[in-house]
């Protein structure tokens, strides 16, 4: 989940998007300072009056909160809510009886879904999330690093999973 701010400026019965900028709706000046703050609507958004540190003069922002999930655009195609404890349960199965501990794991996927909500796309194809993952446990341990792969490679024989532990081994 991720929160966007979204807030608006209200003046002269119209409504402004302003990009999570304070722009004065009297001089465009960018600094304004808060006086007064209220929850509004029950508590979804926050009615700010504020003050322009430029002319001085007064204007009412209603900031909202929304959240929107972060969705994963699987191989065929399907959409799916990104759920971290699914993507903690893949790399645990590719680290069992391997000496990574569980804190670790749960950094990486912290750190995974921080990286995946920064770029503020909200649809990530799960081949992206499949790349940080080998990425960030090549680092972490080998041999967890190509069981992952091989399943999410999908290693059709011998040869291609060959080619991959070559690769590996080459960038030692
Ligand atoms: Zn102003």
């Amino acid at each position: 989940m991720i929160l966007y701010v979204i807030m608006f400026t209200m003046y002269d019965f119209s409504v402004e998007r302003m990009d999570a900028v304070m722009k004065c709706p009297y001089c465009a000046h960018l600094e304004s300072k808060v006086v007064d703050s209220r929850p509004a609507e029950e508590g979804s958004s926050i009615r700010r009056r504020r003050e322009c540190l430029s002319c001085r003069k007064r204007f009412t922002t209603y900031e909202i909160v929304e959240s929107l999930p972060l969705m994963v655009i699987k191989r065929d195609g399907s959409r799916q809510a990104f759920d971290k404890n699914k993507l903690m349960n893949s790399m645990l199965k590719s680290c069992e009886k391997r000496s990574v501990p569980m804190s670790t794991l749960e950094r990486l996927a912290g750190e995974i879904e921080q990286s995946l909500q920064n770029e503020m796309e909200r649809e990530v194809p799960s081949t992206e999330i499949g790349e940080l993952v080998m990425e960030k446990l090549k680092d972490v341990d080998e041999v967890s690093y190509v069981r992952f792969a091989s399943v999410y490679r999908q290693f059709k024989d011998i040869n291609t999973f060959m080619a991959e532990l070559t690769k590996l081994l080459e960038e030692k």
